[in-house]
């Protein structure tokens, strides 16, 4: 049942009557539940011929180079980048319908913030490097979490895939953690291009991309929808605060270990 309460005010606004309203919102629970399962079972389906077509296309280039030209080169090398970003959408949406269905299993036990900091800048040094942004962690030596490991990993890398993607030469992305009462407060901050206030809370929600994003090629729109529920599986939750033109910083909260 969802309860919707319904307060009824006057012309001063006082409060002369509260309606309450319970609605059975079963059918809307089992069509949530049909939609899942369709859209898990479709991107099942996708994903064998997508393999197969990456495979192709990849023979195509790799072992005929000389016999195309450089037409047809440039054809397939876009049909290759196309089937990848499919296959990302794909991962994305299995991913995202398994943990709406409940069936992630999260592998809980107690980790060093910094161990989870460690793994989750490595994939970047070089990129950040080349392209001039300083990535950087706190040291937080003492500090750990009641987390799954490799889950939390997949949340920062998210977030600093998503910082050099809107940061440029000269700006930063600092990893930050802290102990706050019986939760650990963990933050990526970046100096870059900021988010509108009017989009900070939608771009938690599936397929929601700002501006420019919503036509480019890169990113599925999922990503931040994943961290939240992962986040939420953890018992935490994940927020954003942002000025346009001086960055964004998206925090998230942990349990210590109990
Ligand atoms: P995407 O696959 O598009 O990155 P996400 O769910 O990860 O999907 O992000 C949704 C949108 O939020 C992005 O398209 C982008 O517009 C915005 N966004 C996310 N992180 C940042 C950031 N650090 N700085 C500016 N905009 C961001």
């Amino acid at each position: 049942f969802r309860i919707n309460v319904i307060p009824v005010t006057d012309k001063e606004d006082n409060i002369n009557l509260v309606v309450t309203l319970l609605e059975d919102i079963t059918h809307l629970k089992e069509v949530d539940q049909m939609k899942s399962e369709f859209v898990s079972m479709v991107s099942h389906e996708f994903r064998t011929p997508l393999t197969s077509m990456n495979m192709s296309i990849n023979m195509l280039l790799e072992e005929n180079t000389g016999s195309i030209n450089e037409d047809q080169e440039e054809l397939l090398t876009v049909a290759k980048e196309d089937c990848e970003n499919l296959n990302e959408l794909v991962d994305d949406l299995l991913d995202l319908s398994k943990i709406e269905s409940g069936e992630i299993d999260l592998d809980f036990s107690n980790v060093a913030v910094d161990e989870i900091f460690e793994a989750s800048v490595k994939p970047f040094t070089e990129q950040a490097e080349e392209q001039g942004v300083e990535l950087t962690k706190e040291e937080v030596e003492d500090l750990e979490v009641h987390a799954d490991f490799n889950k939390i990993t997949w949340v920062i890398t998210n977030l600093i895939g998503n910082a050099l993607r809107y940061t440029e030469a000269g700006d930063s992305i600092k990893l930050s953690a802290d102990k706050k009462g019986h939760k650990v407060h963990i933050s990526v901050a970046d100096t870059g291009a900021g988010i509108p206030k009017e989009y900070q809370h939608k771009i938690f929600d599936k397929f929601v991309r700002v501006g420019d994003d919503q036509d480019s090629n890169t990113g599925t729109g999922l990503g931040l929808a994943i961290a939240q529920e992962m986040i939420e599986a953890h018992g935490g939750r994940i927020w954003v605060e942002s000025k346009v033109g001086e960055g964004s910083k998206f925090t998230f909260t942990l349990k210590l270990p109990h």
